[in-house]
């Protein structure tokens, strides 16, 4: 019973197939063919066959007529069938029949008609038909020949008026027997059954060709299934130039982007669950630790600024998760406007002048010429504050941070110098990576007070969100020990 039923499923699926589908097209058009072809051929191949046996039946009568007119009959008066040389006007199984003007049998030679009345209206009835004379008939009738052997098959006649003067005495009729039914039959079996067997082979062999170009599907198909998330690093790998190699190759690479997304995301949570376990795991600890036992006022207000500040990390890292999350999921709306790249600069300097101060750092600002851009003015401001913060952050104490803007053909660039310790060249490349930090050990201590460096390594890739989102590029130059210039450049507006 499950055989019965699987085999039914079997059935189900192939009849439901682009094989079995695409192969009975295939048939259906070769028929159409084929029937128009044959039918083509069968027409012509009658219509000469035809056209053979009413011109052999017309000689036949010529040669008739020459030898009722020859000496031979005028002297022997022997029976056309009996002439013995090949030209003989009648052959074997041939017939003549004389009849009188009623069309009653007067002379018979060769083969005679079993029932000869009926044969005869009806010849006398296509005779007064146009064309009138030497129109061929064909009629199946019953013969018996000189040995009384009967049969019974297909003949030709031809029906002429024999004329004394002008006076009709009587008709002649000539019978021959005839291949042409039987010879159309054979081309008609030939035909059919012919076509029949090429319909077949086109059948068994479109499957198989069908099959054949569908297997890379079944391959991919296969693949597909087999992939899941955790398995990504599978490909179908499939060589070929043809459209389903195309495919295939199409695949693989949507499977490359996939496993570079998931892998990025993967990488994204691991980082970001570590970064946040750090500053959880010292507020923690200095918690248990000045619960532990009696403390003084100072241990306590030391400790509180310790959780104060892991706190504040926390606040920013998580904001800026939630805006990297934001960007990738395609969320971000920004608001478009035109607006002017140094009034942004000025706006982001304002801001950050407080931390400036704190780390008795100098803003030099440089030309501020006027360049219309066009862009979301809150993330214009946090790219360029960003870029501050980093210079004052990491640059150091007592420096100087140069701010600068201005125009290179089409674009607004903007450049944020410092003359900090600058960054290792191997360092560059990763710079706008997500939680890429230069100096790891170092930015990881908050214990050394809230005002000391820190960060996720986040905020460049954030930056280059925003620039990249504007249409715009970024570029970093570093000498160690000379200083950092972040260079970004927007498209002016038009
Ligand atoms: P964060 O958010 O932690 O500041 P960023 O993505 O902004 O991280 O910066 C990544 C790293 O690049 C930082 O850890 C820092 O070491 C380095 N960096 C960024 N700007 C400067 C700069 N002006 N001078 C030196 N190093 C810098």
């Amino acid at each position: 019973m499950r055989l019965i039923r699987s085999f039914w499923n079997w059935l189900g699926a192939f009849f439901h197939s682009i094989r079995f589908r695409l192969t009975m097209w295939f048939v259906l058009i070769l028929a159409i063919v084929l029937t128009v072809f044959s039918a083509f051929i069968y027409l012509a191949q009658a219509r000469d066959l035809r056209y053979d046996a009413a011109r052999a039946m017309q000689d036949k009568f010529g040669r008739l007529q020459a030898y009722f007119h020859s000496p031979e009959w005028q002297n022997s008066n022997l029976a056309p069938s009996d002439v013995p040389n090949t030209e003989a006007p009648l052959q074997q199984n041939d017939l003549l029949i004389l009849t009188d003007p009623g069309g009653h049998v007067v002379q018979n030679w060769g083969n005679e008609l079993q029932n000869p009345g009926p044969l005869i209206a009806a010849l006398l009835e296509t005779r007064n038909q146009p064309p009138h004379e030497l129109t061929v008939y064909q009629q199946s009738v019953t013969v018996t020949d000189d040995d009384h052997n009967r049969t019974t098959g297909d003949y030709l006649f031809i029906i002429s008026s024999v004329l004394r003067g002008d006076t009709l005495i009587g008709y002649l009729i000539i019978g021959s027997p005839s291949q042409l039914n039987d010879q159309l039959a054979r081309l008609m079996a030939s035909l059919v059954f012919g076509s029949l067997g090429m319909l077949a082979i086109a059948f068994f062999g479109g499957l198989w060709l069908a099959d054949r170009a569908m297997r890379p599907v079944q391959t991919i198909a296969r693949t597909a299934q087999i992939i899941s998330e955790s398995d990504l690093n599978r490909r179908i790998h499939m060589k070929g130039r043809d459209e389903l190699a195309e495919l295939a190759g199409t695949f693989d690479d949507m499977l490359s982007r996939l496993q570079a997304a998931f892998d990025r995301q993967r990488r994204f949570v691991a980082d970001a669950s570590h970064e946040l376990r750090t500053p959880l795991t010292i507020m923690n600890l200095e918690v248990s630790r000045i619960l532990s036992g009696h403390r003084s006022s100072g241990e306590y207000q030391h400790a509180l600024q310790i959780v104060n500040a892991e706190g504040k990390r926390m606040t920013r890292l998580v904001n800026d998760l939630m805006t990297l999350a934001r960007m990738d999921a395609g969320q971000t709306i920004l608001q478009f406007e035109n607006l002017d790249l140094s009034d942004v600069t000025v706006e982001a300097v304002e801001r950050m002048s407080a931390l400036a101060e704190e780390q008795k750092v100098q803003i030099e600002m440089r030309d501020l010429p006027e360049l219309h851009v066009h862009g979301d003015r809150q993330y214009l401001i946090q790219m360029v504050s960003n870029l501050i913060e980093n210079a004052i952050k990491y640059g150091g104490p007592n420096q100087t941070v140069q701010i600068q803007t201005g125009r290179t053909q089409d674009k607004a660039t903007l450049r944020v110098s410092d003359t900090g310790p600058g960054i290792p060249p191997e360092h560059l490349p990763h710079l706008f990576d997500r939680f890429y930090r230069v100096d790891q050990a170092r930015t990881r201590h908050s214990d050394e007070g809230p005002s000391f460096p820190d960060g996720s390594g986040l905020g460049l890739s954030i930056v280059a969100w925003i620039v990249q989102s504007h249409g715009g590029e970024i570029h970093v130059e570093s000498k160690v020990n000379e200083g950092t210039t972040f260079e970004v450049t927007l498209p002016l507006a038009k």
